[in-house]
């Protein structure tokens, strides 16, 4: 009797054990059955079209996280674009070079972290671009005169940061600033930051092919799949043209910069947007460049980097940073293709 009294808790305990596994297991199952995903479509933003898919529990939530992702977009936007003359970088452009401007935290990091680019790039990347840029307009009705007084007038040696004040000020009469090639990166980053402090549990972001991804999406593989253009059959600056590689990745971002959507044609001639500050001519050895690494910021910043550096120095420079991988694809007519060390893990 005393023994059989003793046996009943044991089997008690046994059960509450099972029906607790049991209803743990169901209850992730549920949750993980219950999961939404909701796609923003494409939308006009920062001169571009900008996507953002959302995965999370209930549909309220996914809609919430696409919501602040977009505020945010247009937030970096309203104070970076150089098309805006209230914004940020217009007003450091117009009185930077009189009084130190001050700035909200999110530029004077683009700034910061664009100065850090250009040191590591040795100039190929360098904001201050903004002077050649204007000259393109001109190309090629210009003298190496025309050259030389633009070059003059950049070099991100010549910003002068304050950062107890956050303030900018420009050391040269004309220089201009110019952070298209980093800006759509670091929007990218902080909508996934936002999207991620809303409770999504996955989420792709993606303004004019700068990408983000974190966690899975709601269907297929565990990855998100990018497709990465191919820069000999694109057909225009909306459809997807066709598909040359499929990179599947978790938890990084892919950036791409290349020649073949934004140039410029004169006289036959195709000027790429992209340009070496060290010459001030265009730089047209690469059609297209893809970068892979944790953030988005740094993707942008690399993928525009090694377009002026070319694919020696560019892959050299790669091989040196850790999980940042590049894919290269060379100029018309041979759009040969060269990658780093490890990049393929990320190709389908
Ligand atoms: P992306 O599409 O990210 O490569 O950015 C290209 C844009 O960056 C151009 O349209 C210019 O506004 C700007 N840009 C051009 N050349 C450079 C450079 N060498 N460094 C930084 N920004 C540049
Ligand atoms: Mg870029």
């Amino acid at each position: 009797m005393a023994k059989g009294k003793k046996q009943i808790p044991r089997i008690v305990f046994g059960l509450i054990f099972l029906v607790a596994v049991f209803y743990l297991f169901f209850s992730f199952c549920g949750r993980s059955a219950s999961r939404v995903s909701v796609d923003s479509g494409k939308r006009a933003v920062m001169g571009t079209f900008a996507r953002v898919i959302v995965v999370a529990s209930d549909l309220d939530t996914a809609n919430e996280c696409i919501d602040v992702a977009f505020e945010q977009i247009t937030k970096i936007d309203e104070l970076m674009s150089d098309y805006k003359s209230d914004s940020e970088i217009s007003r450091i452009n117009k009185d930077g070079f009189d009084k130190p401007i001050k700035v909200s935290k999110y530029t004077y990091n683009v700034i910061q972290r664009s100065i850090e680019f250009s040191k590591l790039t040795g100039g190929a990347f360098d904001i201050t671009v903004g002077p050649l840029i204007d000259l393109q307009h001109s190309v090629p009705a210009l003298t190496d005169n025309d050259y030389r007084q633009a070059c003059s007038k950049t070099g991100y040696d010549k910003l002068i940061l304050d950062k107890e004040n956050m303030t900018v000020q420009l050391a040269a009469e004309g220089m201009k600033l110019d952070v298209g090639a980093i800006a759509k990166g670091y929007a990218v980053e902080k909508a996934m930051e936002i999207v991620k402090k809303n409770g999504a549990t996955g989420a792709m972001v993606d303004i004019g092919g700068d990408i983000c991804c974190f966690g899975s999406p709601l269907a297929g593989s565990e990855k998100w799949r990018i497709g990465l253009q191919d820069s000999k059959r694109v057909s225009d600056e909306i459809s997807d043209g066709e598909i040359l590689m499929v990179l599947a990745v978790n938890d990084n971002a892919v950036a791409t910069s290349g020649d073949y959507r934004r140039f410029s044609m004169i006289d036959s001639q195709r000027y790429s947007h992209i340009i070496d500050t060290k010459t001030g001519r265009s730089c047209n050895e690469l059609s297209s460049v893809t970068i892979i690494c944790p953030s988005a910021a740094d993707a942008d910043a690399l993928a525009t980097a090694v377009s002026v550096m070319g694919v020696e120095n560019g892959l050299v420079l790669i091989e040196t940073l850790a999980e940042t991988e590049a894919i290269l694809i060379s100029s018309s007519p041979e759009f040969k293709i060269f990658k780093s060390s490890g990049a393929g893990k990320y190709i389908e």
